[in-house]
């Protein structure tokens, strides 16, 4: 049977899995042996008063075996030879999580990027920081991955208008951020992180036969017929 529950926890309670266990077995009046594991739904931390508390929404197995959580999958077709292609300009975010669900629908996304790659990004943020000289085009704001990859990557929003984050936050597990982020009321991924996930993105784009170009600013639309059929780079 599973059971959902909420525990306040010590933060060394909170860091136990025995702990965990037990105050789940306690508070259900079971044998701790009973309980074979549980998926935390939500932690949060509320650090208002003297005591820091640690609240976690778990999902308890008791006297049955336990399953690990089930992570989204993802379906990315082979896009290489695929009729319709749809040019993205960017590849921060938008332009990555656009290309990804491009894929998933068989469209061929060709990302045109005025910056440079997320590592050779890391060296004229080095040359802005040391010497003061800021490269237009691949400094803090532009470059793959976009404005924030060299922020500490938090994910606060909780919009539900726009989309599902839900879909978001899997995509970044899928791509290798820590699995902690789909439950973590204030998910956070971290600097050192981001850049790898930036590039494993890249990685399954161009695999499935998406492209990027970068050092390609956009300049212009190219309009036929009231119709943006293409872009010029400078
Ligand atoms: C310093 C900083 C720290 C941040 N920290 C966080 C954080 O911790 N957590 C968080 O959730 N958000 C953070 N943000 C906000 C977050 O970065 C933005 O919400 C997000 O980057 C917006 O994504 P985007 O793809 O719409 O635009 P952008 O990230 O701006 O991406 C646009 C991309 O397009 C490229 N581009 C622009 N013009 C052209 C052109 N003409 N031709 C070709 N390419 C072009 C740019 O180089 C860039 O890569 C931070 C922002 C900044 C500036």
């Amino acid at each position: 049977m599973q059971k959902n529950l909420t525990l306040k926890l010590l933060p060394s309670e909170a860091a136990s899995d025995t702990t965990i266990k037990d105050y789940i077995a306690s508070s259900e009046v079971l044998n701790p042996s009973s309980v074979s594991g549980y998926i935390i739904n939500k932690h949060s931390i509320d650090a208002r008063g003297k005591q820091v508390w640690i609240n976690l929404s778990v999902t308890a197995f008791v006297n049955e075996p336990f399953h690990q959580r089930e992570l989204q999958s993802f379906t990315f077709q082979q896009v290489e030879k695929a009729e319709k292609k749809v040019i993205i300009i960017g590849a921060g975010p938008a332009g990555l999580f656009a290309a990804l669900q491009l894929i998933e629908k068989g469209i061929k996304p060709i990302i045109l990027e005025r910056g440079k790659d997320v590592r050779a990004r890391r060296r004229d943020l080095a040359i802005l920081n040391k010497q003061g000289e800021v490269n237009p085009d691949s400094n803090y704001c532009f470059g793959e991955g976009g404005a924030g990859t060299y922020s500490d990557g938090k994910l606060y929003t909780r919009s539900s208008k726009r989309g599902d984050i839900n879909r978001i936050l899997n995509l970044f597990v899928h791509f290798g951020a820590e699995e902690k982020i789909l439950y973590e009321s204030h998910p956070h991924i971290g600097t050192n992180k981001l850049p790898h996930i930036i590039t494993a993105m890249r990685h399954k784009i161009t695999e499935c036969g998406g492209e990027f170009l970068f050092e390609k600013k956009v300049t212009d639309f190219i309009i036929t017929n009231e119709k943006i059929t293409g872009v010029r780079t400078g």
